[in-house]
């Protein structure tokens, strides 16, 4: 049998968090992570360049595109997606291992992802985060000031894209708005509470 851990519970939840950039997704996906003690974040293997905001092995690991398509091979990913140019991938015995323990298990991934997470794992519970508006995107890409206004265009276009393609997906299970990041942040805590609450009810 196997050991289980002092910690662990029956009540391991797989929380998607989908959003363009630029609308505060990755300060959501850090809030709830530390506002729910027992949750924990999946850290993406990825072949784009680290720049000095990311750390290894806190942000993504850092891979080249062999080691990439090596863990392709081997079946290692839950799910894989090439976004501008760049493959980004979820390994899947760590978040496998975190949800037997009962875990609240976070991917930050995009909705290409997501797509691929709920037809294996439909139980999986999907967040998607938009901007109060779209012309509000635009003035916070901006804000960021991290990319050529032409670059801005071209995130700015494919954040209109993605926010098409996530309404048109069926995956996620809330719409959340972003429009004060504390309140963002404390309303989707209380969607996992809620939905974990919702699941304990039916299994009982
Ligand atoms: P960035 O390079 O700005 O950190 O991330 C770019 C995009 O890739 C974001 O939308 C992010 O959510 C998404 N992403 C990061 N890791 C993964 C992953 O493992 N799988 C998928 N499908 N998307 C990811």
């Amino acid at each position: 049998m196997e050991r289980r851990l002092p910690t662990d519970t029956d009540d391991g939840l797989l929380l998607i968090i989908s959003g363009p950039s630029g609308v505060g997704k990755t300060t959501i996906t850090r809030g709830v992570e530390r506002s729910l003690p027992d949750s924990v974040f999946s850290v993406s293997a990825t072949t784009r360049a680290k720049t000095d905001a990311d750390v290894e092995g806190v942000d993504y690991h850092f891979v080249t595109d062999d080691e990439f398509e090596r863990m392709k091979g081997a079946a290692e990913f839950l799910e894989t997606a090439g976004v501008y140019g760049k493959k980004y991938g979820t390994p899947m015995a760590w978040v496998v291992e975190q949800l037997k323990r009962g875990r609240l298990v976070i991917l930050e991934i995009d909705v290409q992802g997501a797509l691929q997470v709920k037809a294996k794992m439909p139980d999986a519970f999907a967040i998607f985060v938009l901007p109060p508006t779209e012309n509000e995107l635009l003035s916070r890409l901006r804000e960021r000031k991290r990319e050529s206004e032409e670059q801005i265009q071209k995130r700015y276009a494919a954040a209109t894209r993605e926010i098409a393609q996530a309404r048109e997906s069926g995956v996620y299970d809330v719409f959340l708005v972003n429009a004060n990041l504390d309140d963002a942040i404390q309303r989707a805590v209380a969607q996992v509470q809620e939905e974990r609450a919702r699941r304990r009810g039916r299994a009982s």
